[in-house]
């Protein structure tokens, strides 16, 4: 497809999402009264009572501190997990003020479940430097958002791009996927040379009538048609621009990573419970880095090769615990992250009541949690199948 421009594929895909959109709570307008479908004509507009005088800000066509809220929690969680925390976060912090005044305890308690907790202590930063920088309103730059804490090339360019209709690229999974099939492109953006394609073409599909619109719309493309496994074609607004399409492969874009890449993880989850059946307690683990899985709250895992050595290691990273009766349960979990492939077996440890530490301190990352609240607080994929593994048998 030619690059700059867009105007038919651009077209075509925002007149689609304008048509088939999913109503979800971050897309509401500026002033959160309605959904935001229709662009703003010419990029941005400017506004005398949202911009920010200082540095010519455009009006916000949809807030961006809803937008920058909704694009962390949507890092690693899905969609429907994240539209109640949403709806929570924003009870309690409004605004970026009432973010920036809150305590880090208060914070990390209402990010709770959510995982990857640098996330939650992230946006307490850069709301603080927002107040503090920015007399408490956005940015739109690419450039001053890129120095906010924790805002990468993907999230500066949600904010600029869906937040204020700035003509700003942004490139996920979704839209890789998407790219590639239109373009019939069999490499990944891992390269650099590969990095600077997809980008140029994101760069050319955001430089439209209506960036915001076309950004979000390739997003909800590969969310909702253009999947990863059977595209539904037949949906697709894109079909006549689309080189996979044409040649009848859609399949082959974009390329699976090399299984050399991928590495195996072998080892056990460790499912520890203690109390009486109806008010169990489950023990979890959330890894800091460098350590795999860091910041995902789950079931311990250890990468050992049998039980015993999953026994030493046990007690060495939970002492108090050494008691523990480790039972081996049936059935066996495998999932996929970035470029690791667990294949974890699974483990029941029982801590006798008695022999539970209740006030001593648990090693850092470690919590009891109640069971009932597991199907609530764990919500990414591999902690779930172990989950339902174990609820199964
Ligand atoms: S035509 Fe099919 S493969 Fe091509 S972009 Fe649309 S859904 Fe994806």
């Amino acid at each position: 497809m030619k690059a700059g421009g867009l105007g038919e594929p651009s077209r075509a895909l925002t007149e689609w999402f304008a048509a088939n959109r999913r109503e979800l709570p971050w897309r509401v307008d500026a002033a959160g009264s309605g959904s935001v479908t229709e662009g703003t004509q010419g990029v941005v507009r400017e506004g005398p009572s949202m911009g920010n005088p200082e540095s010519a800000d455009p009006a916000p066509r949809r807030d961006p501190y809803g937008t920058w809220i909704s694009e962390i929690m949507l890092q690693q969680t899905q969609v429907a997990t994240v539209m109640d925390y949403y709806r929570r976060w924003m009870a309690r912090f409004p605004d970026v003020a009432s973010l920036a005044r809150a305590e880090e305890s208060e914070v990390l308690e209402a990010w709770a479940g959510l995982g990857y907790y640098s996330r939650a202590r992230n946006v307490l930063a850069t709301a603080r430097q927002v107040m503090a920088d920015f007399g408490g309103r956005f940015p739109s730059g690419r450039d001053e958002l890129l120095g906010l804490k924790g805002i990468g090339e993907y999230t500066a360019g949600a904010i600029a791009s869906l937040a204020f209709n700035r003509p700003e690229p942004i490139l996920d999974g979704n839209i890789v996927r998407v790219f590639s099939r239109l373009e019939g492109l069999d490499f990944l953006p891992d390269t650099k040379e590969g990095k600077r394609t997809y980008w140029d073409l994101a760069r050319s599909w955001a430089e439209s009538r209506d960036p915001a619109l076309v950004n979000e719309g390739l997003m909800e493309l590969g969310a909702l048609v253009c999947t990863p496994r059977n595209p539904d074609c037949a949906r697709c607004p894109l079909t006549r621009f689309c080189r996979a399409y044409a040649m009848g492969d859609q399949d082959r874009f974009p390329p699976a990573r090399s299984r050399k890449d991928a590495v195996e993880v072998a080892g056990y989850a460790v499912a520890a419970f203690t109390g009486a059946l109806e008010d169990r307690k489950v023990l979890l683990y959330t890894p800091k880095k460098p350590e795999r899985l860091a910041g995902l709250l789950t079931f311990p895992v250890f990468a050992v090769s049998d039980l015993r050595s999953l026994r030493e290691a046990w007690k060495s990273a939970l002492p108090a615990l050494a008691g523990a009766a480790i039972r081996p349960r049936t059935g066996m979990v495998t999932h996929s992250i970035t470029h690791h492939r667990y294949r974890l077996r699974l483990v029941e440890a029982i801590i006798e009541e008695g022999c539970l530490p209740e006030d001593g301190p648990m090693p850092e990352g470690y919590a009891w949690e109640p069971a009932g609240d597991l199907d609530r607080i764990l919500v990414s994929s591999l902690p779930r199948k172990i989950w339902k593994a174990l609820a199964g048998q």
